[in-house]
């Protein structure tokens, strides 16, 4: 049941097996988990409930919606965006629906690096198999690369590149382009149309527009989550909800559950709760190409160029890829650097546009802090290799450009370049990657409430459980030790999976 608190008269205290704060990727797995083995489960969201056509395909409204802070999330510095879905389902309702695993050698590096023992690939598998069972997830076909995503590809293979076509959890996809909005078709296989629902017939009561302020702990154990009602146009505060529990699962993703542990002041003996931020920064590189090429039409991301993408047990990922992307023009302007009549005149060639992203996995390089008014404060700072290899991106995404056939070349600085050849490619060298001086995007966010067996040196065990508290686990993005892969929905989805049951497996301990 989807409870909005304007339909609620006052404040409301509920008492639960499982509270659950959060109801995007690991929040839906577990709220399903949970309710299916006979819990009681209540679901906090912040953010709304929208399927079908309610979401409306208008940039300005939807941003405003579905994402946190309005879309307007960054780092302290304005260096990054930082993009986080806010809506029931989360990430999956706002992401563009590739589907990837955690690499063999990620985990390996994670059980030798970090301790975590029992999270090998063969333990992971049939979690991974669960996920993309539930997510129908499938190999786009060739025949489904749009305008922009071609190019990609034909530039790739001129240069002799590997690549290949993403798979996704659209299911009969219509090719509309909103994906960054929602799918108003109900094509891509967000949580809100699957794990969700399923929950809700097994009885999880799901309070949307209801933000987690605080979790409170009694005798060393989860006891109590306090929450704030939101009205749904203005946001204001119009009441209050406490939910009593014997099992609270922390599902905000990393910067929001940073801010909601700092603010409660739980799970820090470490002092790691908001340390080992990892953005995986992307900025776009664009081609402007004679022929109109309509790319904000189709499935916008389809195609990766995998060539420089490198994976093995001592760095983990590391790299980059070049994913052909595209999307609606509020957001491929932010994209394309610049300000005012220059971005305007770069706009100018929106339908005629190839872009990519130039993802570059990188080591932990930043930290959530709270300020004043106990919000969080991004603080990040890029190191030298992972400005390095963006460096090295944008060279061969540019050259993969020019190889498919592009007049030009953009690339997204404040004050941006328009290349005519390769020649002019050791620009990237001279203006170097500043602060502020590019446009960065950041997708996915991960890794300030590592996992790992030592107290001292992780802030959740190998199953996720605080280690200073006991029956409050953080289930969501924040807990990888290093980058997860390259898009982390289905990796922090099988880590649910796994997490709940090891709840499941152990139900005595948690719920007599
Ligand atoms: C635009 C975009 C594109 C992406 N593309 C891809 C992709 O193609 N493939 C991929 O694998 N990954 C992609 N990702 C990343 C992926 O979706 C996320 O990393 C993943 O969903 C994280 O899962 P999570 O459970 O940690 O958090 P989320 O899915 O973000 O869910 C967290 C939920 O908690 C809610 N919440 C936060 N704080 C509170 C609070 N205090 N009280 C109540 N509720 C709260 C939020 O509103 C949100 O709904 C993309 C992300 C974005 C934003
Ligand atoms: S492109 Fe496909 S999955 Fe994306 S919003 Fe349109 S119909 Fe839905």
């Amino acid at each position: 049941m989807i409870i909005n608190p304007i339909d609620i008269d006052g404040d409301v205290t509920e008492s639960c097996d499982v509270c659950i704060i959060g109801s995007g990727s690991s929040g839906g797995v577990m709220a399903m988990e949970m309710s299916k083995a006979g819990y009681s489960v209540v679901v906090l969201e912040e953010g709304g409930n929208y399927t079908g056509y309610s979401l409306t395909q208008r940039e300005p409204e939807m941003m405003g919606e579905l994402y946190q802070q309005r879309a307007a999330r960054t780092t302290k510095d304005l260096s990054v965006a930082i993009m986080q879905g806010k809506c029931v389902g989360g990430g999956t309702v706002v992401n563009v629906a590739d589907c990837v695993r955690i690499h063999d050698e990620v985990l390996r590096k994670w059980e030798v690096e970090f301790g975590i023992t029992d999270m090998t690939p063969e333990i992971m598998k049939p979690y991974f198999e669960k996920v993309e069972k539930i997510l129908k997830v499938e190999r786009i076909k060739e025949s489904e690369l749009n305008g922009s995503n071609l190019m990609v590809k034909k530039g790739a293979e001129k240069l002799g590149y590997s690549g290949e076509t993403f798979d996704t959890n659209r299911e009969g996809c219509v090719g509309c382009g909103y994906c960054l909005l929602g799918c108003t078709y109900d094509k891509k296989q967000a949580v809100s149309l699957n794990y969700i629902p399923m929950a809700m017939k097994d009885g999880a009561k799901v309070y949307v527009y209801t933000r987690a302020e605080r979790v409170e702990e009694k005798g060393g154990k989860a006891h109590k989550v306090n929450g704030t009602f939101l009205d749904p146009i203005t946001k204001e505060e119009i009441g209050k909800i406490d939910v009593t529990a014997k099992v609270i699962l922390v599902a905000a993703n990393t910067i929001n559950t940073d801010q909601l542990l700092l603010k409660s002041g739980l799970c820090n003996s470490s002092g790691l709760v908001g340390k080992n931020l990892i953005l995986q920064p992307q900025t776009m590189v664009s081609g402007i190409f004679s022929e109109k090429l309509m790319s904000h039409r189709g499935i916008t991301q389809s195609y990766v160029c995998n060539e420089f993408e490198e994976v093995d047990e001592e760095r983990g990922l590391t790299g980059f890829r070049l994913e052909g992307s595209f999307g609606m023009p509020g957001i491929v302007s932010s994209l394309m650097g610049g300000f005012g009549l220059e971005t305007k005149e770069l706009m100018t060639s929106y339908n005629y546009l190839s872009a990519m992203m130039i993802l570059v996995p990188e080591e932990p390089s930043g930290e959530v802090k709270l300020n004043k008014y106990k919000r969080p404060e991004v603080h990040y700072e890029m190191k030298d290799d992972t400005k390095k290899r963006m460096m090295q991106g944008m060279k061969e995404g540019a050259k993969i450009l020019f190889a498919a056939g592009a007049e030009k070349v953009a690339l997204s600085y404040e004050v941006p370049a328009l290349l005519d050849d390769e020649s002019q490619l050791s620009i990237i060298d001279e203006r170097g990657i500043e602060p502020c001086g590019q446009a960065i995007m950041a997708f996915h966010i991960q890794g300030t409430c590592r996992m790992g067996p030592d107290s001292k040196t992780s802030v959740v065990d190998n199953y996720m459980e605080s280690h200073d508290v006991k029956n409050l686990f953080v289930v969501d993005a924040s807990v990888c030790p290093s980058t997860s892969s390259s898009h982390n929905m289905v990796a922090v989805m099988a880590m649910a999976h796994r997490a709940a049951d090891y709840i499941l497996t152990n139900k005595e301990k948690y719920f007599s």
